[in-house]
């Protein structure tokens, strides 16, 4: 896999929902896709700056945690990679929780300027699964819809999303046999009460789970020890933790 540093700009704003904005960054030519739930980290300019700046090359990372004023930059996924356009769309979960990045894409306007490190995918099914379990909350939600569009129509499966209210359901095509439910937070709806409640189907699942840290490591600790689910069929991952930023 190839990481690079790449600059952009933002094209495009669309709100797909009232707290998920679209935000199409330009200018990547020669950007590559790494898989369906690829991610980038993407570096804001701090206030007063026209644009972020940061140590590029490889030890950017080492370079970047010595700098006496740190550029800021948080994870996000890559919904869809237009290459031929040099574009991609990123969509953020506007939490209002005072994060620069949830900040960043509240006032995000054409012509700002981000920069890229990346990208990396994690999304691999072995090939002897029997079906497919996705489950996460908004954060999820770009990597679920780009995996859901690219299953085949034989595909089996379950995809549960917990959202804020319906307004922030959106509308994704699922094959035939995958079967896919919205949890609604205002209504008591979540991930760890849906997922140990539900009738799974029969068979051994390749799960993707990922959301706030806490409901994840839950959610894992129940597929290993009450469905028996092989570790190794698990990629779980804490996308962001409640009441701490995600400085790395
Ligand atoms: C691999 C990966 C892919 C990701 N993809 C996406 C994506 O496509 N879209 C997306 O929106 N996010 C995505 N995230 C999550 C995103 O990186 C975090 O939500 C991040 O904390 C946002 O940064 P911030 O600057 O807005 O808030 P931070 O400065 O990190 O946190 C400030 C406060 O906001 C709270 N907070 C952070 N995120 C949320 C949230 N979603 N809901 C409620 N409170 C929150 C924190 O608990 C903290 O109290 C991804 C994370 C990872 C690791």
């Amino acid at each position: 896999m190839s990481y690079g540093h790449y600059t952009a700009h933002v094209t495009r704003v669309t709100d797909l929902t009232p707290h998920m904005r679209r935000v199409t960054l330009g200018g990547l030519t020669g950007f590559p896709g790494a898989g369906l739930d690829h991610r980038v980290k993407v570096f804001f300019p701090l206030p007063g700056e026209p644009r972020p700046i940061y140590p590029t090359g490889d030890d950017w990372w080492e370079r970047w945690q010595v700098e006496p004023v740190r550029a800021v930059f948080r994870t996000y996924t890559i919904r869809k990679h237009r290459p031929s356009r040099g574009e991609v769309d990123i969509d953020f979960v506007l939490h209002g929780d005072g994060g620069p990045a949830s900040q960043w894409a509240i006032q995000a306007a054409p012509g700002n300027e981000v920069g890229l490190w990346g990208p990396r995918a994690e999304y691999a099914p072995p090939p002897d699964t029997d079906w497919v379990l996705l489950a996460g909350d908004e954060t999820a939600l770009p990597a679920i819809g780009a995996v859901i569009e690219s299953m085949p129509a034989h595909t089996r499966g379950r995809v549960m999303v917990e959202v804020a209210d319906a307004a922030e359901e959106q509308p994704l095509d699922t094959p035939e046999g995958v079967h896919l439910e919205w949890l609604h937070r205002d209504t008591g709806g979540s991930l760890t009460t849906a997922l140990p409640g539900a009738a799974l189907p029969p068979g051994t699942p390749y799960a993707w789970i990922a959301g706030e840290s806490s409901a994840v490591k839950h959610l894992r600790r129940h597929l290993v020890n009450d469905r028996k689910v092989p570790r190794e069929n698990i990629y779980f991952s804490g996308y962001w933790r409640r009441g701490a930023a995600s400085v790395a």
